[in-house]
């Protein structure tokens, strides 16, 4: 049976955490649990200094189930993030989609 996943472009990312906010609201998550988590990660040439943000899945993450299976809309972190960075769908068609860019992450949780 297909897979479906996320692919996570994160070099558009602006570090926003709307993707954070939109999962603990629909899941009505407590302190401390999220499906989804912005990393920033620094680093630096002699000539500047680079700040990236990488978004990545968590244990909790349930590809928001009740949303795509029940009512066959796409994931609140997908919906919300407003860089379009975040796509859902097979885990097939998401890879070949990720050879196109330049820095991605592909997370296909169970
Ligand atoms: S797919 Fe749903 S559960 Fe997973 S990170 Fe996005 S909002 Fe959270
Ligand atoms: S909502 Fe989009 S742009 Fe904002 S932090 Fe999440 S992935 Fe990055």
């Amino acid at each position: 049976m297909a897979r479906n996943g996320l692919l996570i472009q994160y070099d558009w990312c602006t570090g926003c955490h709307a993707c954070e906010v939109a999962c603990k609201q629909e899941h009505n998550y407590s302190e401390g649990m999220c499906g989804i988590k912005v990393y920033e990660l620094v680093s630096s040439s002699p000539e500047k200094v680079y700040v990236d943000f990488v978004p990545a899945l968590t244990r909790f993450c349930d590809l928001c189930a009740e949303r795509t299976k029940t009512a066959g809309e796409e994931p609140a972190c997908v919906k919300h993030c407003q860089a379009t960075c975040i796509a859902y769908g097979n885990l097939t068609e998401l890879g070949k989609a990720m050879e196109k860019q330049p820095r991605s992450s592909l997370f296909a949780p169970k």
